[in-house]
């Protein structure tokens, strides 16, 4: 087994524990979402936009004090992330 790399597919936030995990209708654990953006079968945020993320991401990760390249870079993964993805289509 590879060892788990798991980022949230809609923000893009490392998922390391299990208390970071979304959760599913029946209350279950995914590893496809944090917590912060998936709970109980639903989005937390169902109307937010790639675009939206993005900023998120990158606004985020300055404050984390990450050089603005790479929290550019970061944020740009948030299109290839499942839940944006989709809209893309
Ligand atoms: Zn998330």
């Amino acid at each position: 087994m590879k060892p788990s790399r798991a980022v949230c597919q809609s923000c893009a936030a490392p998922i390391l524990k299990d208390y970071d995990k979304g959760t599913e209708k029946d209350g279950s654990s995914t590893e496809l979402y944090c917590r912060r953006c998936f709970s109980w079968g639903g989005f937390t945020e169902p109307r937010m936009t790639a675009e939206e993320m993005h900023e998120i991401v990158r606004t985020r990760m300055i404050g984390l004090k990450f050089p603005r390249f790479l929290a550019k870079l970061s944020a740009n993964g948030v299109y290839d992330l499942k839940r944006w993805a989709v809209s893309k289509a």
